[in-house]
């Protein structure tokens, strides 16, 4: 089972950044408010990620390590909801098989947390009395200490520790109520506090995109049917300076999606043709019956299933929120 667990590892770990993304959401998913991500040397040397969700039970920790043994189908209804959201319950024992992982957990209705901790290949997992409050701390020590090729691989500690940052900002983008701290070797490199109401989400946008785009963009807000669109839109000067700052999210999950790119630059073409660059934050919400997402990690694509109508509405609204701002 170990060498499938490294296997999938290879799917699932390109980089620490992929880690932490896998981390993060196990902690969103444990319906954490708060989460605090501390990074040592990149990643390579340490990852530690700490929530107060729901926890892990003493006697579900070694399952927790263990590919497939995902506790989270029984609790959603429904599949497709289910394949959307990505569950597959391979991440903790992919990561575990490439790293030294300590998975330390307490649930509300035990009085002690309890530890386990896996390395490498032998995955002898030991569990053992330890200290901390309600929810979870996941550390990923050495990661890649036993593939050395891969570790190799890594980039310099600057630059994995920047694919970290964007991750951690995918994230805060799309999940305005909770907290979450990024540190690095030590240092508090990021507090995205949680929003409590809609009009302080201008607070996050500001500190994750900065000044500039919220200053010279615009709030789109539509809805057609079952789908709905909202967010911003940057105006020439935001989208110039930030050409990277392009984020679609559908139905909560960051997509890079051809068809919406489309719909988003013939807006431009039609209202500022001179533009040749985009800056966006917007969020689409569709039933999740009318579309397909494809499940591998490293994907974020979607297949709208009735792709036209998508494509216009979106042009549509962004359109119109543009011939206001313009008038
Ligand atoms: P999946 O998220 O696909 O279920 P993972 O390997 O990522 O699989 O996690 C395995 C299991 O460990 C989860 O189903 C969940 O029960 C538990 N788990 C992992 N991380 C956390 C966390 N931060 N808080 C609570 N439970 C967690
Ligand atoms: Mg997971």
């Amino acid at each position: 089972p170990q060498l499938a667990n490294q296997i999938a590892a290879g799917e699932v770990v390109e980089r620490p950044a992929s880690v932490v993304k896998e981390l993060l959401e196990n902690s969103l998913d444990a319906g954490a408010s708060k989460i605090e991500i501390e990074i040592e040397r990149g990643g390579s040397q340490l990852i530690r990620i700490r929530d107060n969700g729901c926890g892990i039970a003493k006697n579900e920790l070694m399952l927790a390590l263990s590919r497939h043994a995902t506790s989270k189908v029984a609790c959603l209804a429904d599949l497709e909801q289910i394949i959307s959201l990505g569950f597959r319950g391979e991440a903790l024992a992919s990561i575990s098989s490439v790293s030294r992982l300590t998975l330390t957990s307490k649930t509300a209705q035990q009085n002690e947390a309890w530890s386990a901790r896996a390395e490498g290949r032998d995955m002898q997992v030991e569990i053992q009395p330890a200290a901390h409050p309600i929810g979870t701390c996941v550390e990923v020590a050495d990661l890649f200490f036993n593939t050395p090729a891969r570790r190799r691989f890594l980039r310099t500690d600057k630059t994995e520790y920047n694919h970290i940052d964007e991750v951690v900002r995918r994230i805060a983008l799309s999940r305005f109520d909770v907290q979450i701290k990024l540190s690095h070797n030590g240092a508090l490199q990021r507090n995205y506090p949680a929003v409590k109401t809609d009009s302080h989400k201008n607070t996050r946008i500001q500190a994750i995109c900065g000044r500039q785009f919220i200053e010279s963009s615009i709030m789109v807000n539509a809805d057609y049917d079952n789908i709905k669109i909202t967010g911003w839109l940057g105006l020439p000067q935001a989208a110039r300076n930030q050409n990277d700052l392009q984020y679609c999210y559908v139905n909560g999950r960051m997509m890079r999606d051809k068809l919406i790119n489309h719909a988003i630059r013939q807006v431009y073409e039609d209202n500022i043709p001179s533009e040749m660059y985009a800056a966006y934050v917007l969020f689409i919400e569709i039933d999740p019956k009318q579309v397909d997402v494809n499940v591998h990690p490293a994907k974020h694509e979607v297949r709208f299933h009735q792709a036209r109508i998508v494509h216009d509405f979106v042009y549509q609204a962004l359109h119109k929120a543009l011939q206001q701002s313009l008038q």
